[in-house]
């Protein structure tokens, strides 16, 4: 049962920029266990709810909780805390760090403050090695990260995720820009992951993956969610195909 909870609970989210509807009182269930991908045509609001609901800007209204518990408006750091890991659609690493201190940067969310001061933790760095070895490039922990591929560094990023062992694990566009093989890659990581208990909320705009993937799929248009269910239901259901294609 615990498997099909509602984990992330979204109400009535609602962000504007400037005369910009983003977001227009969304409203969205995300359950447990689930691999769950969100799209949607550009523009229609994805990034900015992720970043309302994992706190990187404030939305105007609405609500979110998590497993019950309101974190609505929290800092990035505490819904991180509550159990919330997420990547960025344009990769946030530090290009002249190493890979191996771009992974324990993800020790705090809040960013390096891991790394200065008091200094490494010995246990850390062992999960952070761990770490890189699961996304396959533990070879590559020395290389400043903005020497590798950008599909090396999007594994480094999720990798820096899965520093804080997020049982939810938001992805913004995880196969973007990304060679084929590493697609792959991260797709059989993203599936194992998912079968160890990791539920996924997964912003992608390759269909081929997205259906392949995913076992929930939520569709949004202008700012809304306008289609939810299984990735064949959702495939072929009119307004779906109205948004993408305007017919
Ligand atoms: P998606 O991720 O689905 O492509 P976004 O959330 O990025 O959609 O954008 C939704 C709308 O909000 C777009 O019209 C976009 O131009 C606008 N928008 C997003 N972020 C900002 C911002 N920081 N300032 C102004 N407008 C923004």
């Amino acid at each position: 049962a615990e498997q099909h909870e509602v984990g992330l609970s979204v109400r009535d989210l609602s962000k504007s920029f400037g005369g910009v509807r983003a977001v227009v009182g969304a409203s969205v269930d995300f359950h447990h266990g689930r691999i769950n991908a969100l799209i949607g045509p550009n523009g229609s609001g994805k990034t900015t709810f992720f970043n309302c609901v994992t706190g990187m800007i404030r939305a105007d209204a609405g609500t979110v909780t998590y497993r019950g518990k309101d974190i609505t408006g929290k800092a990035p750091h505490r819904v991180a805390h509550a159990g919330i890991g997420r990547s960025f659609q344009v990769c946030r690493i530090f290009p002249r760090m190493s890979v191996l201190d771009n992974v324990l940067a993800g020790v705090r969310p809040s960013g390096l403050v891991a790394l200065m001061g008091s200094g490494r933790r010995a246990s850390d760095v062992d999960k952070a090695r761990a770490l890189l070895a699961r996304v396959g490039i533990d070879h590559l922990e020395g290389a400043e990260a903005g020497d590798i591929s950008y599909g090396q560094q999007k594994l480094l990023e999720l990798a820096g995720v899965l520093m804080t062992d997020p049982e939810t694990i938001m992805l913004d566009e995880p196969a973007g820009g990304v060679n084929p093989a590493l697609i792959e890659r991260i797709s059989t990581l993203i599936t194992e992951l998912n079968a160890e208990g990791r539920t996924f909320i997964v912003v992608e705009h390759n269909m081929e993956l997205v259906m392949r993937l995913s076992d929930h799929v939520i569709v949004f248009d202008r700012g809304a969610q306008i289609a939810a269910g299984p990735p064949s239901t959702v495939q072929s259901d009119p307004a779906v195909l109205e948004a993408y294609l305007g017919v």
